[in-house]
């Protein structure tokens, strides 16, 4: 799953955040990444609060929007459920270029 910042709620794959320039923190034996290190002060002031509002979300690997997984669909994409956002031209642009999209999420 690609990382969320906990405390802005931005995708760190929108923001151009690599994961070797994240932010890291270690909570309750976790290693989350942040986006800078001010949303780490930020969820400092409040940890579980943050996490409980993103624990469900998804990122869009086509938009790169971050979504509740309510507001998402989802599909089976080599044997893993892919979510995206309900914007059908995600989808079929996803299928269109799957592996350089999965290959954008893992970066
Ligand atoms: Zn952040
Ligand atoms: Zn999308």
């Amino acid at each position: 799953m690609t990382p969320i910042c906990p405390a802005c709620g931005c995708s760190l794959v929108r923001l151009g955040v690599i994961r070797a320039d994240a932010v890291r923190l270690e909570h309750r034996g976790q290693e989350l990444l942040f986006s800078c290190r001010r949303c780490a002060e930020v969820f400092g002031e409040d940890p579980d609060r943050y996490l409980g509002e993103i624990a469900d979300w998804i990122v869009c690997p086509t938009c790169l929007a971050e979504k509740p997984k309510a507001l998402s669909v989802s599909i089976s994409h080599e044997g893993r459920d892919i979510h995206f956002c309900r914007c059908p031209g995600c989808l079929e642009e996803f299928q269109r270029r799957p592996a350089e999209l999965l290959g954008r999420l893992a970066a």
